[in-house]
Formats: structure tokens, C-alpha cells, sequence
């Protein structure tokens, strides 16, 4: 079998030479898929130990459970999709929009209309083609629609796992219209802050969903339990060297620098152990920003005070210019408004921030080892 074209060849025949052979594969694919169906319907999977023919696939021809399940559709629609199996053959349509038209046909029976559905599949691409199949299979069985619904909302699941470092492992999986929700709400907070923010689009939104659960525990939305709840040492707080690491409820030890800034705004249940590991401090003492003057900081901060940064102040901690710990007062001159990320950059990130004689707000960056000044000559 030769690959490829020889060298020297032109954009333009590569291009061509990708279509020949995408359609290529669209057609052996859809000769696996006959196969496939086909072989469902020995017991072959069951002879050799697989729960079902699609586990028999997956494992033995190297596809996800979707891929596998689509051939198998795709070989037992076969018969009932002769045009479609002609638009492939002619490249008019690839296999994905094969396979959702199968699926579509299995899922309306009688009432399917190939040729209708057919004409959208040459026009449309693949992700808008499979919406043009959900609609036209609510039109022809919009019960059917809402049983697959409810199924989708009965499999929700979620489980959370804990590695040996303390790191949560969140699997989840949601029907679409709790994913929607979920999207709808984890993507504006997921955007850019500003442009210096580089997180990657995956830590953004771990980012977002951290935010969600803070603001949920900040404005009391998690009905029985409203806060953090942390047990520290003094030493710990103030970062003395030899301190024990904090910890906190669901979680393994947690840094000091971690300490510092959940103690930063008082939003967590704090329980001070002295040297001799007695209750000196329980509950929010009188470090607490308190409501008045919360009310006057959101008036005067309005949201997030890092440039660029468009948080408002529901979805912020107070934070102390001079940590309480270190004799900072919580007044209103050394506070200031910070979402979760910008507080988490200037406790955990070393950014300082600093707020200007004529009040305005400068960040600066910490300095990494090969941002270091260059040495001179010895
Ligand atoms: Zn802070
Ligand atoms: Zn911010």
C-alpha cells in the first residue's frame, strides 16, 4: 500500500488526495459496519466472556463504546437506507452523517422519511446535522423524546475520587439539559480575565467551577453548611517555619499559604489551636469584615479591583492589604474587593498588589528565578 502522494506535491493535490481517501474510509466503514451488525447477532461476543457485542468491538477493534455502537446501528439500518448508502458512496454525505441517519431510523421507525432527512445531511455539516435529527425526531415521536430525556436525567452521576496527593477526581456525566445549565453557567466565567490571563481553556473552567462552589458557600446558597471549616495553628498562620500544615474538612493538609487567604476575608469557620493544642479561637472573631463595612467595600470596589478583571462583588473575598495576621486593621483603607482567582494569585501566587496614593490598584508580577536580576561580573 503506497501513502501519501510523492514528494512535491501541491497543496492543492494533497487536498484532493484527503477527500479520495476520507471517502475511501467512509465506504470500508460502512462495510465494517454491515459486519458488525452482522457478527450482534451471533453469540460469539458471549462464547468469549464480552457482556455485549459492542464490548466485543471496542476491546478487539481498538473503538470507544460511541464509535462502536454507531457501526452496529449503521449495519442493522443497512436495508432501510439505500439512498443514503448511494449519497456516501458518491462522497454527497461521510459516514458520521451515515450514522446519525441510522440512528435516527432506528430510533422513529415507521415514520421515517429518508429522503427528507437525506437532502439536510448533504447541506448540513455533522454537529448541525445531528441537531436536524433531534428535531426530527421529536416531529415524529415527541414522547419518545421526552422518555429519552427523563432517561438522561436518570443516569446523571457524579463521583468524586481522591488520589494519594489530595487532588479530587471529578467524573460526571449529565443529560443535556443539565449539561446546558452547567455549560451555561461554568462559560462566562470561564472567559479570559483580561490579557494576561493564559490558564489554558480546561483550567479555566476548573477555575469557574471552584468559583461557583465558593460563591455558593459565600452567599449561604449551600443551606446547611455556609463555610470552610479550617483548624490551624497560630505558627501555622503566621507562616513561622517548622508550623504543621492546616487542615480542612474534606481535604488533605492544606499549606499555610492556603490558610492565609481563606482566613483573609474570614469566610472560613476558624478554629485557632494554641502550643498546647487547646480551642483559643472558635468561629469569626473580630477580624470579621462586617457587614456595614462589606457593604461600603462593594460600593466603593464594586467587583474585583485587578486591572481587566470584571468579577462583581458577589462573586469576591474582602481581602487585607496587610494581613490581620500581621496586625493589619480591617478597615476599609487596607481592604479591598478580589475574586477567588486574583485572591488566590496574591496569596498562594505571590503577586502583590498594591493600591496607589491616588487610589488606583497596581499588580505586580512575582519574580521567578530567571526573571532575577543578572549578576555582574564576579
Ligand atoms: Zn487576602
Ligand atoms: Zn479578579
Amino acid at each position: 500500500m503506497t501513502v501519501g502522494c510523492g514528494g512535491g506535491a501541491s497543496g492543492a493535490e494533497l487536498g484532493a488526495k484527503l477527500i479520495e481517501l476520507g471517502r475511501l474510509v467512509d465506504v470500508v466503514n460502512l462495510q465494517f459496519s454491515s459486519v458488525a451488525a452482522e457478527f450482534a447477532q451471533t453469540d460469539e461476543y458471549d462464547q468469549e466472556g464480552f457482556d455485549s457485542p459492542i464490548s466485543w468491538i471496542k476491546a478487539n477493534c481498538h473503538l470507544a463504546g460511541g464509535a462502536a455502537g454507531d457501526r452496529v446501528c449503521a449495519g442493522e439500518q443497512l436495508d432501510r437506507l439505500g439512498e443514503s448508502e448511494v449519497a456516501l458512496a458518491e462522497g454527497r454525505i461521510g459516514f458520521a452523517h451515515f450514522a446519525l441517519l441510522a440512528k435516527t431510523a432506528a430510533a422513529v421507525g415507521e415514520r421515517f422519511d429518508e429522503t427528507k432527512l437525506l437532502r439536510k445531511a448533504e447541506k448540513l455539516s455533522v454537529r448541525s446535522f445531528r441537531n436536524a435529527c433531534m428535531h426530527a425526531r421529536h416531529a415524529a415521536d415527541p414522547d419518545g423524546f421526552v422518555n429519552e430525556e427523563k432517561q438522561g436525567v436518570e443516569a446523571r452521576s457524579l463521583t468524586m475520587s481522591t488520589a494519594d496527593d489530595g487532588t479530587v477526581l471529578l467524573n460526571c456525566i449529565l443529560d443535556k439539559v443539565g449539561g446546558a445549565a452547567v455549560q451555561t453557567a461554568l462559560e462566562p466565567l470561564a472567559k479570559r480575565a483580561g490579557k494576561d490571563d493564559d490558564r489554558l481553556r480546561d483550567r479555566r473552567l476548573a477555575d469557574a467551577l471552584v468559583d461557583i462552589a465558593m460563591h455558593a458557600l459565600d452567599t449561604g446558597l449551600v443551606p446547611q453548611r455556609t463555610h470552610l471549616q479550617v483548624t490551624t495553628s497560630l505558627e501555622t498562620l503566621l507562616g513561622l517555619s517548622g508550623a504543621p500544615a492546616a487542615e480542612m474538612e474534606f481535604s488533605l493538609p492544606i499549606s499555610a499559604k492556603a490558610v492565609e487567604r481563606l482566613a483573609c476575608d474570614c469566610s472560613v469557620t476558624r478554629i485557632l489551636l494554641g502550643s498546647d493544642s487547646t480551642v483559643i479561637d472558635v468561629g469569626r472573631a473580630r477580624r470579621v469584615i462586617s457587614g456595614p463595612q462589606r457593604k461600603a467595600l462593594n460600593v466603593r470596589d464594586r467587583g474585583c479591583v485587578w486591572p481587566g478583571c470584571d468579577r462583581p462583588a458577589s462573586w469576591t473575598s474582602g481581602h487585607h492589604l496587610v494581613h490581620w495576621i500581621r496586625n493589619g486593621s480591617t478597615d476599609l483603607p487596607n481592604l479591598t474587593l478580589l475574586c477567588y482567582r486574583h485572591h488566590w494569585m496574591v496569596h498562594e501566587g505571590d503577586w502583590q498588589i498594591v493600591r496607589t496614593d491616588v487610589g488606583s490598584i497596581l499588580t505586580i508580577p512575582p519574580i521567578t528565578s530567571f526573571q532575577q536580576p543578572p549578576r555582574g561580573p564576579d
